[in-house]
This record gives structure tokens, sequence and C-alpha cells, in this order.
């Protein structure tokens, strides 16, 4: 099984690449964001609570979207993989995910990570906004709320995956084809192995 662990900052394009991975190694893409937006746009308990915090920019409590990660997992037996988007995003999900995976059998394989510099991360989020109407991406307040949140609670996640040998990084500024590429070049190196 090959699970991937997609990370970066808000707006670093691990949607984008995610689907793309998915698509090329026939895995199974979940995104926490993903699944609490539909939760919100379904109107459901879970979605009118996690809604007034993904508003305000911050993460929802750790042991919710633990919770959902593994429903969809029990949901998707029949997987040759996930790629995690989104999540984890602290080091308690980490740690969750871990003892989840592990206990499956099948631990997570490696950590890929997006680097984008602060600036240009600003530039895209605005534009999805523009694009997408995705509230949370439109309120410049919120925006820099959602990159402090990362950097104070997600950024500690690469010493996490590091001292397991499983962080890898690649630059995640330009071409969308030549990004992929960079990321399948690590995933067919670890395959090798
Ligand atoms: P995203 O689409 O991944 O940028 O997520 C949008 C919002 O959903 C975040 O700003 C958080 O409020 C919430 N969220 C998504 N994934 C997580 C997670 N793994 N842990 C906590 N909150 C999350």
């Amino acid at each position: 099984m090959l699970n991937i662990v997609l990370f970066g900052p808000p707006g670093a394009g691990k949607g984008t690449q995610a689907q793309k991975l998915t698509q090329r190694y026939r895995l199974v893409h979940l995104s926490t964001g993903d699944i609490l937006r539909s939760e919100v746009s379904a109107g459901t308990p879970l979605g009118t609570e996690a809604q007034k915090m993904m508003d305000a920019g911050v993460l929802v409590p750790d042991a919710i979207v633990v919770k959902m990660i593994s429903n969809n997992l029990d949901a998707r037996k029949d997987a040759n993989g996930f790629v995690f988007d989104g999540f984890p995003r602290t080091v308690a999900q980490a740690k969750a995910l871990d003892m989840l995976m592990n206990g499956k059998g099948h631990p997570v394989s490696m950590m890929l990570a997006l680097e984008v510099s602060e600036e240009e991360l600003c530039k895209r989020i605005r534009q999805r906004g523009k694009d997408s109407g995705r509230s949370d991406d439109t309120e410049e307040s919120v925006v820099r709320k959602r990159i402090s949140e990362y950097n104070n609670k997600t950024a500690p996640l690469k010493e996490y995956y590091s001292a397991q040998k499983k962080f890898h990084a690649v630059n995640g500024i330009g071409d969308i084809e030549d990004i992929f590429n960079s990321l399948c070049e690590k995933i067919d190196r670890f395959r090798e192995k």
C-alpha cells in the first residue's frame, strides 16, 4: 500500500497535486477540508460546528478530524493506498494517524512537502478566493490566521516525519506538471527501494 501525506501551507497546491497523484497511482484522496466543507453544505450538526472555526481560520479539534479520517479509511477497505491532503495538521493528529495505519498493517509511506514562499501563498489564495468564492480565502485576516495556525501547529510535523525518515520536500513554485513530476520522482524512488 502507498500512503502519502501531502504537506504544505494553505495555497501550496496540495489539492491540485493530490488529485493528480490519486489518478497516477490509483489512490484514494482524503481531504479533511473537502469533507468538512461537504458537512457544512449538508447542514449537519458537525458542519454547523466546524463552520465557525473554518470561517475564523482556526483548526477544528483533533478528535473531530481523526474520527472523520478513521470513518473514511474504514469505508475504503478496498483502496490501494491513500493521499492525505490537509491532514494531519497537528502532532496529535499525526500520532493518531500512525496508530490507525500501523494498526491496519499499512503505515504511512512518506510525507511529501510542497515548499512555497509566504508571499506567493497570499497571492494564490487571493486568486483562489476570486475563482471559487471560498470565504476563508477572500478575507485577508482569515488567510493570515490560517497561515499562522500552519506555522504554529502544522509546521512541526516536518520534524515528526523527518525523525521517521519519511520527509521529502519539493519546490512548490512553477509549472503544475513540473511540480507533479518532482513528486512522482520521489514516489518512484521510494517504491524502488
Ligand atoms: P483546507 O481546505 O485544508 O485549507 O481546510 C479548510 C479549513 O478546514 C481549515 O482552515 C480548518 O479550519 C479546517 N481543517 C481542515 N483540515 C483540518 C485538520 N486536519 N485539522 C483541523 N482543521 C482542519
